[in-house]
């Protein structure tokens, strides 16, 4: 260190510093002449610090020299603590984001594992993530989509168990009848009646057939419904024509003198099946001499049409399966009505199809009603188009 008046002479009293008389002391000492400022300057050796003092009343200057190699050693000493503490903390960093990724995706690992446990054959696992979070949400989600394809498995299997036992019955019968026949030489009366009653058993089994053709249909292409204007009081009086002389026979009233007239946009084949099928029931499962009532009325944006028979009932254990593939009452097998079980779910996927439903009230030995209730427009909301102003005013026409 040393001390230099402002012309750059050395203070009194110290001793000579050579290390202080290189170009780039004094262009430290030169810096702070003219600046008043501190000026440090550096050459291969050594740094100068130069600061402006007071000395003695006097403006003087400072010069502190410093190797650079004490300073290099200290930087590069410096350099590794932060190389050392930044690796550290990379370290930490890192292992930390792997344990909190690890927790974080082990719900997902579990997941993964699960889902690849299912099959069409096992469909009774679920994922049961009890979390409160979006990982929980997700698994929620896809528990119920596979309770829901469980079930629809599970209707599926009974559908065609149930199929195939219904098909097979009218074959056995048949096979059963031939082979009887075939068993020894026969008059013709009896040929004849085997015949017959083998006639019975094939019209069963094309009722059978036909049926699940028109459910299948429905199914497969619920939106391939014909969409044309079906004038509905004229058709449901068709169908009471149709069964008129069945019912006559028997002595079933049939009352269908409350018929709105509405018109709503549907698929007129489809929906004469669908009532066709309730007024057959009605009158099956109505004892000779009963009562049967049609009534059409408009509910505004649709349609309200009421079967009711005063017949054998449906008990109430039954009601919420009568509308299922091949689901028949006890009562309606023991009375042997020739009946498929095809009906009802034919009528209620009708009515769906056309975004309508059927709903039904029944008191055991009293009589059942039938409630259909189907929108005026029976397409989706982006099919319709122009023909919506087609509509007859139901809600007017019918009140
Ligand atoms: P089915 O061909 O046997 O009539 P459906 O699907 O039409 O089949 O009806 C299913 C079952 O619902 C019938 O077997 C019968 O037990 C019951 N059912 C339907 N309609 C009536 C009704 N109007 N009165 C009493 N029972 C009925």
């Amino acid at each position: 260190m040393e001390f230099f008046d402002l012309s750059g002479k050395p203070l009194p009293n110290q001793p000579a510093n050579p290390v202080l008389d290189t170009g780039a002391a004094k262009k430290g000492q030169q810096t702070v002449r003219k600046g008043g400022k501190t000026a440090v300057t550096q050459d291969s050796g050594w740094r100068y610090i130069t600061v402006p003092l007071s000395y003695a009343g006097d403006n003087a200057i400072g010069q502190i020299a410093v190797p650079t190699s004490q300073l290099s050693r200290q930087i590069t000493f410096l350099k590794r603590i932060l190389v050392s503490v930044a690796a550290a903390l990379l370290l930490i960093a890192a292992a930390g984001g792997w344990l909190l990724a690890r927790r974080a995706l082990a719900p997902v690992d579990a997941i993964t594992r699960r889902a690849r446990q299912i099959t069409e054959r096992d469909l009774s696992q679920r994922f049961n993530l009890n979390q409160a979070d979006e990982l929980g949400r997700l698994a929620g989600a896809f528990d119920d989509m596979i309770g829901r394809l469980d079930a629809a498995f599970t209707r599926q299997q009974r559908f065609t168990s149930d199929a195939s036992h219904e098909l097979r019955t009218p074959i056995t019968v048949m096979q059963a009848e031939v082979e009887l026949m075939l068993a020894r030489p026969r008059s013709v009366a009896e040929y004849q009646h085997t015949l017959g009653s083998m006639g019975e058993e094939l019209d069963h089994l094309g009722a059978i057939v036909g049926k699940l053709l028109a459910l299948t249909r429905i199914d497969v292409d619920p939106a391939g419904l014909a969409h044309e204007p079906v004038a509905l009081d004229r058709l449901l009086g068709d169908v009471v024509g149709g069964i008129g002389v069945i019912a006559e026979e028997r002595g079933i009233a049939i009352v269908s003198d409350r018929l709105a007239p509405v018109t709503l946009t549907g698929d007129p084949t489809r929906l004469r099946q669908l009532f066709s099928n309730l007024l057959d029931n009605a009158v099956t499962y109505t004892p000779d001499g009963g009562r049967v009532s049609v009534t059409l009325e408009g509910t505004g944006a649709g349609v309200c049409v009421r079967v009711r028979d005063t017949g054998i009932g449906i008990p109430p254990e039954h009601l919420s399966r009568i509308f299922e593939r091949f689901y028949r009452t006890d009562a309606a097998r023991a009375h042997n009505t020739g009946g498929t079980g095809l009906g009802l779910a034919i009528a209620r996927a009708v009515a769906q199809a056309h975004h309508g439903d059927i709903t039904v009230e029944s008191t055991p030995g009293m009589g059942t009603t039938f409630t259909v209730e189907l929108p005026c427009d029976s397409r989706t909301p982006e099919r319709r188009g122009w023909d919506l102003r087609r509509l007859v005013g139901v809600g007017t026409a019918a009140r």
